[in-house]
C-alpha cells in the first residue's frame, strides 16, 4: 500500500472561526484527515498551525527538512497543507529546491475547515491520491486545489482562486537549482512603484543589505525618474535589479523609454513573472550562483 506523509503548517484549510468572527488555525493534522477514505496509509506530522502569513525562509527549509525526512523513510509521497496567501511562493522555492522523484503537493483551502461548505477535505483528499499515486513519480513539487494540479512557476492568488499553468502527473518541466538553504539565501526585497514614487524605499533595502530587489514597476516594465536613478545606483553597487510589474498577467517589455532606461541602468527583465515569484526565483539564483540574467530569461517566462 502507498505511504504519505501529511505535514500540516496552518492555514484556512486548518482554520475554525472563533467568537470574534476571526478564523485561526486550530485543528491538527489528525483532525483533517479524520473522515477522508482515500485507501492510502497516512502518517501525520504537525510541523506549524499558522497563518501563511507569519512563514518565512526559515520554515521553507523546515517544510523541506520534512520533506527529506520521508525520502529517507521511504514514502511515497508528501503532501504539505499551507495557507494560500503565501503558497505561491513556498511552492516554488521547494521545487526550485526538490530533485527527487518523490511528489510533493501543496493543498490549502479558500473557506474555513468549520465552513458548512469547506473545500479543505476535498482538496486534501486529492492531494494525498495523488502523493500516492505511480504516474506521480518525478512530478516534483505541485499545488492542488479545486480539481486543478498547478505547477507551482506562474502560480498566482488572485480574488477568485488561483492562476497558473495546470500540469498533469505525467507531463512537467522541472528545474533544480540544487540542495538550497532558505534561511541562508541573500535578502531580497519587493520594491513598489506609483506615481511620483521615489526611491526612499529602494535605497532603504539596498542600506539594510539587500542583495536584490525586484521592482514591482508600472505597466510593460516603467518606473519614474527618481526610481531609475535609484536603480542606476544599486546597479553600479552590485545589487541584482530585476524588473516585474505590478499590472497582474501583463508582459514585461522594456519597450518604452523608461523599460529602456532600466535595462540600460543594469536591470534584468521578468517577462512574465509576478514580483513574490520573481522574489523567489532571485533568491535561489543568487544562492545557487546562476546568472540572473541568462535564469530570467529561461525561467521568468512560465509555459
Ligand atoms: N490567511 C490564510 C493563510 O494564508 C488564507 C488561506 O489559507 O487561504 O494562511
Amino acid at each position: 500500500m502507498s505511504r504519505v506523509l501529511v505535514v500540516t503548517t496552518g492555514g484556512t484549510i486548518a482554520t475554525s472561526t472563533g467568537v470574534d468572527g476571526v478564523a485561526r488555525p486550530t485543528q491538527t493534522g489528525s483532525d483533517l484527515v479524520a473522515g477522508l477514505h482515500t485507501h492510502v496509509d497516512v502518517e501525520v506530522v504537525d510541523l506549524m498551525a499558522v497563518d501563511s502569513s507569519q512563514l518565512t525562509p526559515a520554515d521553507w527549509d523546515r517544510m523541506t527538512a520534512a520533506v527529506t525526512a520521508a525520502l529517507r523513510a521511504k514514502a511515497s509521497g508528501v503532501v504539505i497543507t499551507h495557507g494560500t496567501d503565501t503558497m505561491e511562493e513556498t511552492a516554488l522555492w521547494l521545487d526550485l529546491t526538490h530533485g527527487g522523484d518523490m511528489p510533493v503537493v501543496l493543498t490549502g483551502a479558500m473557506r474555513s475547515n468549520d465552513d458548512p461548505e469547506a473545500d479543505g477535505p476535498g482538496n486534501l483528499g486529492d492531494a494525498i491520491v495523488l502523493a500516492a499515486s505511480p504516474d506521480a513519480r518525478g512530478i516534483g513539487v505541485v499545488v492542488t486545489l479545486a480539481g486543478t494540479i498547478w505547477q507551482p512557476l506562474g502560480l498566482t492568488k488572485t480574488g477568485a482562486g488561483f492562476v497558473g499553468v495546470a500540469v498533469t502527473p505525467t507531463a512537467r518541466q522541472r528545474t533544480w537549482f540544487g540542495d538550497l538553504t532558505a534561511a541562508r539565501a541573500p535578502r531580497v526585497d519587493i520594491v513598489a512603484t506609483y506615481a511620483g514614487s521615489d526611491a526612499v524605499a529602494l535605497d532603504a533595502c539596498v542600506e539594510a543589505g539587500a542583495a536584490g530587489i525586484v521592482l514591482e514597476s508600472l505597466g510593460a516594465g516603467n518606473a519614474g525618474a527618481a526610481v531609475i536613478d535609484g536603480v542606476r545606483r544599486a546597479c553600479a553597487a552590485g545589487v541584482e535589479v530585476v524588473v516585474s510589474t505590478r499590472v497582474p498577467g501583463a508582459r514585461v517589455t522594456a519597450g518604452y523609454g523608461p523599460g529602456r532606461m532600466l535595462v540600460d541602468a543594469g536591470a534584468v527583465v521578468a517577462p512574465r513573472l509576478a514580483p513574490p515569484q520573481a522574489r523567489v526565483l532571485l533568491m535561489a539564483a543568487m544562492a545557487a550562483g546562476k546568472p540572473v540574467a541568462d535564469v530570467f530569461e529561461r525561467w521568468a517566462r512560465p509555459c
